[in-house]
């Protein structure tokens, strides 16, 4: 018999009314021939209130009760829905994570999922009853009573989806569907029909709120296809697959309003400063984005990284200590910024996006103050005035409001994705949520060209790539951080049997702009770890440093994202790099 998870929010089990209009829905599944389980979160602001209680009292309660009393509001939904199901005259059990079988690690308040038994949801199954489950909670090895972080329901449906095997994973909730951009921000957004697991992991981590990326993970582990749809039509919503049937070069654009961007000015050039400074970051739970190591400059190097708004001051605290630690110059920072994001499976491989992004907002006038690309996104930092005629333009320029099959262009009918989900050896893993290392791979074809002290103002990356793609060349990585007195510098890297053209073409620009000559190096070696989770386990970039540092290896550029960190180092370290990471990561590979 086929098996549903359906998963309702929040807003969807609201009131005694909404949970009844969501039990309907579950007999419905049922009496169209499924085993179904059904997940539920807390009724409408039911977890912010129980948050305000405690705060009433204590500004740090324990993470423990905090737990025990969150997932009070999960216990309520359980128990209403049974009800509402028995009324209705269909056989329902409640369960908590506990009586499930939930089994998470210790970390209150954030806990990852370990295992799921699966028995005593499949007696009931069998039993011909719908099965409620509690979202949000699991239960630890001593016996208490987790949580797995706000918004983490959608992680318990998509996580019993993949115990169980289920069919398909039905996510209900106040949206119809995963949209192209943020609807409330932009009306020409647009619903949609599929979506990878990929981009969607990106796109959430760049700011779309739909759904918690943690879940996002499971379904990419375990296969497990995810259908986001509203709880108040009957209207198909969005799918989110390993390869969706048709694909553009852009599937969305993300906006992360509200956040902050600091520098650690003249950092010593040597192995195991990024190190240190991540370390202390990770150490502090501080989840950093659009990582720019620029290349050093007599000796010394500046590293860039944009932060959540919320985390400034936690993190001007750790970056003081830091300073002194390794003898940096200086600390700077920016309040107010917004990362601008592109993510597409399409760009693989192939030119053409990034400098059509540039282009876009260079045309509004709109300042680019830092650049980090990976091979399925481009994030850009611009002002928080500049933010939504930034996205703006950029939804506008891929078209993104049309459908892929209304856009016959060749240079955006990109090339078909590839099958991206292996057959993974999940059982090897000792905890469900634990990281996937996919590959670790060493790139020594690439040749690494800088821009030192360019004019920092609006179009300068535009007129840059434009210039490079009429020569006919395919940029891999771009960054592009802040430089001393207000110039930036840029960096990207080529094939190095097209070095000789890019540089021709960059040293022009430095003319034309009456900049410094252009650095290159065409002996750099590109190390990169691939897999899942590799942003969620925040201490995965460190560990990277740390084995290269180990090893003596000086770390270059940097790039993130959720499926993949490069960075460049010395070729003649690279196999070396490549060894260390392999014995690092051996126990995490598939
Ligand atoms: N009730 C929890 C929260 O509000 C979990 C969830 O809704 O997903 O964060
Ligand atoms: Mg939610």
């Amino acid at each position: 018999m086929p098996l549903i998870v359906q998963k309702f929010g929040g807003t969807s089990v609201a009131d005694t009314q909404k949970i009844l209009g969501a039990a309907r829905k579950a007999i419905r599944a049922a009496q169209a021939g499924n085993q179904v389980v059904v997940v539920v979160s807390a009724m409408g602001k039911t977890t912010d209130h129980l948050v305000s209680l405690a705060k009433e009292i204590t500004d740090r309660p324990s993470h423990r009760e905090m737990d025990m009393l969150m997932s009070s509001g999960e216990q309520v939904t359980i128990a209403l829905m049974a009800i509402a199901l028995e009324s209705l005259g269909y056989k329902a059990v409640s369960m908590t994570g506990a009586q499930i079988g939930i089994k998470t690690d210790s970390s209150h308040t954030k806990a990852r999922i370990r295992s799921i038994s699966t028995d005593s949801m499949r007696k009931a199954l069998d039993a011909g009853k719908i099965v409620i489950a509690a979202g949000f909670q699991g239960i630890d090895d001593e016996g208490n009573i987790t949580t797995l972080g706000r918004g983490g329901s959608d992680t318990s449906a998509v996580a019993l989806a993949a115990a169980l095997g289920a069919d398909e994973c039905d996510i209900y909730t106040d949206v119809d569907g995963v949209y192209t951009t943020d609807p409330r921000l932009l009306a020409e957004a647009r619903k949609v029909a599929q979506i990878s697991y990929d981009e969607m992991l990106e796109l959430a981590s760049l700011g779309a709120g739909v759904m918690h990326s943690r879940s996002i993970e499971f379904a990419k582990k375990f296969g497990v296809t995810v259908h986001v749809r509203s709880s108040f039509t009957d209207t198909p919503g969005s799918l989110i697959v390993a390869t969706p049937e048709s694909n553009t070069a852009v599937a969305g654009a993300a906006i992360a309003k509200n956040e902050a961007r600091l520098t650690l000015v003249g950092v010593p050039d040597k192995p195991g400063n990024a190190m240190r400074l991540f370390a202390r970051i990770a150490e502090a739970k501080i989840a950093t984005d659009m990582i720019v190591q620029n290349i050093g400059q007599e000796g010394r190097t500046d590293i860039s990284f944009t932060v959540p708004g919320n985390d400034l001051t936690a993190t001007l605290d750790v970056l003081k200590t830091v300073s002194e630690e390794i003898g940096a110059e200086r600390v700077d920072y920016q309040e107010n910024v917004t990362k601008v994001s592109v993510v597409g499976l399409g760009m693989e491989g192939q030119g053409g996006v990034a400098e059509k992004m540039f282009r876009a907002v260079s045309r509004k006038m709109i300042n680019i103050s830092m650049i980090t690309t990976s091979e399925i996104k481009i994030s850009t930092l611009v002002s928080w005035e500049d933010a939504l005629e930034t996205l703006r333009a950029v939804h506008s320029v891929f078209q993104l409001e049309k459908t892929p099959s209304q856009l016959n262009s060749p240079e955006l009918s990109a090339k078909q994705a590839k099958p991206i989900k292996p057959e993974l050896d999940v059982a090897r893993l000792s905890g469900m949520e634990d990281i996937l290392i996919e590959a670790i791979h060493l790139d020594q074809t690439q040749a690494r060209i800088t821009m030192p002290n360019v004019p920092d103002k609006p179009g300068i990356a535009a007129e840059m790539f434009e210039r490079i793609a009429e020569a006919g060349i395919v940029v891999d990585m771009i960054v592009q951080s802040c430089g001393r007195n207000g110039k930036a510098i840029i960096t990207y890297t080529v094939p190095r049997t097209v070095l000789d053209t890019a540089l021709d073409v960059t040293k022009k620009l430095a003319g034309e702009w009456k900049s410094d000559e252009p650095l290159y190096n065409s002996t750099i070696a590109i190390l990169s770890v691939r897999g899942t989770g590799l942003r969620s386990h925040t201490g995965l970039a460190y560990r990277m440093f740390k084995t290269l540092a180990d090893g003596k290896i000086n770390v270059n550029v940097i790039s993130t994202s959720e499926r993949n960190i490069s960075i460049t180092v010395n070729n003649a370290q690279g196999e070396q790099g490549l060894q260390l990471l392999k014995k690092e990561f051996a126990n995490e590979m598939i």
